[in-house]
């Protein structure tokens, strides 16, 4: 025998495993004890033993809202509270767990509801928070002015995460080539978002975001950013890791903020790059928490609590392996569209406009982007950038500044290589050997393989 009293419980169950009530025992006791996560296994071992016993799915859900996993414990009490006679203390988790995600309202009724059943289910500190006392009766004034100020102090702390509101100046016409994908984006949000009624006509559904994924430097951002200024909508950039924070239920609360911001500002485009952060962090944390934060970037996309009309998602990655497959279901990053460096034509675009009103000689756009096979929208930037400096030096020794000429690019361009060439490396492998639903098949065509 031992003193440890966990591990005589432990024994126990050895010897008795279907013991549910001793179970939930050890359960109870790790829980008091702060090892959240042996409580939870516990609960979970009860429950797959008893599947329809309402206090261990709420001794369950206590648990989840304790480690920060909200969502997890919200599923669980929207399923006890939504039967008619819910147990109080189911909806006074009910009510924290509204209050966390800053319903302050939806809390408010919970909580009512619960002391209407039990008086004695009342929680002094929830009541404060909310306002509500046990006294009160149902809808009286008094209340409702302490809920209006609860609200408030309540939503000051919670905005913790606010990114910044663009209105983009740039539209197609600043977009060189990337003519397919422009139509895509036409047809998939920016038509919808104009004209509904044609779409509801057709009985087509509205919703979804495209995900974009491809090379470094090719103008996933920047179509993005033309999107929104081509129907003057507001654009909001994120970067997954801006997003992430260790403290897994903060990285959900800025989610929820995002999406706040985005639909308190529609028309907007809310454009998440490094999209594949969320899946590539997997590994660090542990990988119950990372699918709690990938369910909410879900459950926000499918706007299950609030409509996300007017609210346009797009997605970029360089790393489309590392993505939940979840994300790309209907009604979320249902298109998946690849990226490639610019083509001939596009090159000579994307040249034309880098140096659309610099003084110039007669350029040969066409003849030099022959030269600039596989280089990035960045990397004819960077040429353009870099023959402008060559030029300024020698203004600056002879006092004349001259206009660019060809040469002065050709020059420029040897001087830098397509940044592109590593990652049809990497990206080769995975559309060779990991083709999933032919989802790498435009690379594949890309690499004419
Ligand atoms: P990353 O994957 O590294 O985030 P990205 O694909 O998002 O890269 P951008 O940041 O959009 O690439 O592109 C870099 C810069 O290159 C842009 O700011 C823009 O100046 C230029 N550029 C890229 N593609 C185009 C294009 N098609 N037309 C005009 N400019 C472009």
């Amino acid at each position: 025998m031992t003193d440890d009293p966990i591990q005589g419980l432990r024994d126990a169950l050895q010897v008795s495993p279907d013991n549910v009530p001793l179970r939930v025992h050890l359960a109870k006791t790790l829980a008091g004890l702060g090892r959240l996560e042996e409580a939870e296994q516990e609960y979970r071992d009860a429950l797959s033993r008893e599947p329809q016993d309402t206090a261990i799915k709420l001794a369950l859900a206590g648990v989840y809202r304790l480690q920060q996993k909200s969502s997890q414990a919200m599923v669980i009490v929207e399923n006890i509270c939504r039967v008619d006679n819910a147990p109080p203390a189911a909806l006074v988790l009910y009510a924290r767990l509204l209050l966390n995600e800053g319903d302050v309202r939806g809390a408010v009724a919970q909580y009512k509801l619960a002391l209407e059943v039990d008086p004695a289910a009342a929680d002094e500190t929830l009541g404060q928070e909310l306002g509500v006392s046990p006294h009160a009766g149902g809808d009286n004034e008094e209340n409702e002015v302490f809920e209006g100020r609860v609200r408030q102090s309540w939503q000051a702390p919670s905005s913790g995460f606010e990114a910044e509101l663009e209105r983009p100046k740039i539209s197609f016409a600043d977009v060189g080539g990337m003519e397919a994908l422009k139509e895509e984006i036409r047809l998939k949000i920016l038509y919808p978002l104009q004209h509904p009624e044609m779409y509801a006509a057709y009985g087509k559904t509205i919703g979804g975001g495209i995900l974009m994924y491809g090379p470094p430097g090719c103008g996933k951002t920047w179509l993005a950013r033309a999107t929104a200024g081509e129907i003057g909508a507001g654009f909001i950039s994120v970067g997954i890791s801006d997003v992430l924070d260790m403290w897994t239920g903060q990285s959900e609360r800025n989610l929820r903020d995002l999406f706040q911001q985005a639909r308190a500002n529609q028309p907007c485009v809310l454009f998440f790059d490094e999209a594949d952060a969320l899946g590539a962090r997997r590994s660090d944390m542990n990988s119950g928490s990372a699918r709690q934060l990938i369910n909410q970037f879900l459950s926000e996309m499918d706007g299950v609590d609030h409509s996300n009309e007017g609210v346009l998602v797009l997605a970029a990655t360089n790393a489309p392996w590392h993505i939940d497959p979840a994300f790309r279901r209907p009604g979320r990053f249902d298109r998946v569209l690849f990226v490639p460096p610019p083509d001939l034509p596009g090159r000579a675009e994307i040249l034309q406009l880098q140096l659309r009103n610099k003084p110039q000689a007669a350029i040969d756009y066409v003849s030099l982007a022959k030269r600039m096979e596989g280089y990035s929208g960045a990397d004819l930037k960077a040429v353009v950038d870099q023959a402008i400096e060559g030029k300024l030096r020698e203004a600056m020794k002879t006092g004349q500044p001259q206009p660019l000429t060809n040469k002065d690019l050709i020059t420029a361009a040897k001087a830098l290589r397509p940044s592109t060439t590593e990652w049809f490396s990497t990206a080769r492998n995975y559309a060779v050997y990991s083709n999933q639903g032919g989802l790498y098949d435009d690379v594949l065509k890309y690499l004419k393989l």
